[in-house]
């Protein structure tokens, strides 16, 4: 197979495979991949700031998604710049989510995973430990959360819900023009409010 062809497969923007790997007895394979031309803006990790200054080229393998049975890893060739803000820092990399030897679309394929099987199940299915596996799906939520846009709350509305004798009631915050519940409180006391606006408005 061609480089050209191994990297449509692949499938990483902005990368090209210049060389492959494969062990049949093992069913592994491994491909190295670098920018491709014209692919040369290189942002600080660190503030985001542009930078063109390279100041040391370095690989990282990395798990990525499974070719058929083979599993496969991608040794990619990064950069570390020369920040005026940070001084030497390494350049950001979507593809690379944390510093964890994983792609980002291997992590969501785990953290998927995770939404409808359990952590041990999961964690056997890829050939993880179960801590990595957990570790995985925190990254994974968390990403999720920073990316969901959270409508401007204007308007609040409080409520209650009448649990029952025992444990009475529970106050619910809601957003009016989403009718979005936003937060719950034990009881329906002032200080269940106040706990609201002092802890967990800032939130919203
Ligand atoms: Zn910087």
């Amino acid at each position: 197979m061609s480089e050209s062809e191994w990297t449509k497969i692949l499938g990483w923007p902005g990368y090209r495979v210049y060389r492959s790997e494969i062990n049949e007895g093992a069913k592994t394979l491994r491909l190295w991949v670098r920018r491709k031309r014209g692919n040369r803006k290189l942002e600080c990790s660190g503030c985001g700031r542009k930078s063109n200054e390279i100041a040391e080229v370095y690989e990282r393998e990395v798990r990525d998604l499974p070719w058929s049975e083979y599993r496969t890893t991608v040794v990619i060739e990064l950069y570390r710049v020369r920040c005026p803000d940070c001084g030497i820092k390494a350049e950001k990399v979507a593809l690379l989510p944390s510093k964890a030897p994983f792609s980002k679309r291997f992590e969501e394929a785990v953290g998927q995973a995770c939404e409808s099987a359990p952590v041990r199940r999961v964690a056997r299915q890829f050939g993880l430990a179960a801590s990595t596996v957990r570790a995985i799906d925190l990254r994974y939520l968390e990403r999720w959360a920073r990316e969901r846009r959270r409508p401007a709350l204007r308007q609040m509305g409080v409520d209650e819900i009448y649990l029952g004798k025992k444990q009475k009631f529970l106050t619910v915050v809601t957003n009016l023009e989403t009718g979005e519940p936003l937060w719950f409180g034990r009881e329906r006391k002032k200080e269940t409010l106040d706990e609201f606006f002092e802890k967990h408005l800032s939130a919203f």
